[in-house]
């Protein structure tokens, strides 16, 4: 399906059936897998044979999404996990161990955060946060002869900036390592890191993919562009003998284009297990046969939202890059010139106060934590996701106490419009 647009890829890719089979994906809702011979099996155990044996690893359903995807993003591999964190986690840990470093933007998702600041600290991994609008020599000067990956987010949740992701996958390549980009907000769609140098893409399926908060999930897809044996020595998971597998040595068994997610596969989800229902699989291919549809829709809603919002005298700021007025504007046509994504925020007159009681006042937009989904949602994170910080954290942070970050959804955007007028109307 290569060959073809993205609006097809999203309804047809992954999945070609046969004469007389089934159209629509098969679940198969089975833990374990059937062999007539031990030997069968046993060239399973060494990764001699592909095949599935048990869903922990590997499941029909979750690899045909997974082929859609990987098609979507103009990949050579792929796969899908529990959540977008272990998919996070999952491709920056499968080549990057204690003693490690990361050189991360700064500007990324709160939960991606915490596990890079915290958690991968505990685990011997270091990361240097670097602000996405530093100078070349200022992201040079982040690198250190242990580090093994760059981290960026294409549009960073919920600072909304986004990514150089040419400066970010030189930076990488002078250095020998790889660019991971998390593409969540834009989805495929509109955006394809691939094409502007990153080697790994990461997505948490559960925000547009999904689109109806249906399930949660990840995906890692690998563009199977890194040359890992010509980095042999920063890249030993890749390049040297696994002694858990009778010392395969992925990058030369698998070749260029498979060794990554092969890892990954094989090891990662042997012995950790965040691996996806075949039932969520199913729901999430729902959600990508009508991505292409919604996700336009999505961003014309923000775009109309955040010029009322724009024009609004009880608006004190509106940060959205598909505005031509927004800073961001430029950087957002190069990457995304069919638009960005359907998340707005903004900044209500009058601080905290003001912004909750608009919150109280909104009909038809909920209050939620999500974002990216059908159903259009808001939220304060000074009163909740980020409560625990004063003022000054909170400024540091990027999230100022009179920011709102509203998720465009599906519905009319003459009705969000209207929600919106009337709530500020109160306050
Ligand atoms: C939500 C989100 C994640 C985490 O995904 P989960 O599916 O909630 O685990 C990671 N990155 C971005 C950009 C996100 O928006």
């Amino acid at each position: 399906m290569s060959d073809f647009m993205i609006e097809t890829k999203c309804v047809q890719s992954g999945y070609r059936p046969n004469n007389g089979e089934p159209r629509q994906i098969p679940i198969y809702q089975s833990t374990t897998f059937k062999y007539d011979t031990s030997e069968d099996m046993g060239k399973l155990f060494d990764l001699e044979a592909s095949g599935y044996f048990y869903s922990r690893l590997q499941n029909p359903t979750c690899d045909l999404v997974a082929a859609k995807i990987c098609d979507m993003e103009g990949g050579s591999a792929a796969m899908l996990t529990s959540s977008g964190m272990a998919a996070n986690f999952f491709a920056a840990f499968n080549i990057c161990e204690a003693g490690g470093h990361i050189v991360s933007s700064s500007t990324i998702y709160g939960g991606t955060y915490n596990l890079f600041a915290v958690t991968f600290k505990k685990m011997g991994i270091d990361v240097t946060f670097v602000d996405p609008a530093c100078s070349e020599e200022e992201l040079d000067a982040a690198f250190r002869p242990n580090t093994k990956l760059v981290f960026g987010e294409t549009i960073a949740n919920p600072a909304l900036k986004v990514l150089d992701i040419e400066k970010f996958a030189d930076a990488a390549h002078r250095h020998g390592v790889p660019l991971i980009i998390d593409n969540t907000f834009p989805t495929p769609v509109n955006c394809r890191p691939f094409e502007w140098g990153a080697d790994i893409v990461t997505h948490s399926t559960t925000k547009y993919m999904d689109g109806h908060g249906a399930a949660v999930g990840g995906a890692i897809v690998d563009s199977g562009k890194f040359d890992w044996m010509a980095h042999a020595e920063k890249f030993p998971g890749l390049c040297t003998p696994d002694d858990s597998y009778h010392g395969i040595t992925y990058a030369e068994k698998f070749g260029q284009g498979g060794a990554f997610i092969y890892k990954a596969t094989a090891q990662l989800m042997r012995d950790l297990g965040c691996t996806p229902s075949p039932n969520s699989a199913f729901l999430l291919n729902l959600g990508l046969e009508s991505l292409h549809v919604r996700i336009r829709r999505h961003c014309e809603n923000a775009l109309a939202v955040a010029t009322f919002l724009a024009n609004s005298d009880k608006i004190s700021w509106v940060n959205y890059a598909g505005l031509p007025t927004d800073p961001q504007y430029a950087l957002a046509k190069k990457y995304m010139p069919e638009g960005t994504c359907g998340v707005v925020s903004f900044g209500v007159k009058g601080g905290r106060k003001a912004a909750e009681t608009f919150m109280k006042n909104l009909r038809l937009i909920a209050i939620e934590t999500h974002v990216a989904d059908a159903r259009s949602c808001c939220l304060h994170p000074a009163n909740s996701t980020h409560r625990q910080m004063n003022e000054e954290e909170l400024i540091a942070a990027g999230v100022p106490s009179d920011l709102v970050r509203l998720s465009c959804g599906l519905e009319n955007s003459a009705d969000l419009i209207a929600d919106l007028e009337s709530a500020l109307r109160c306050i």
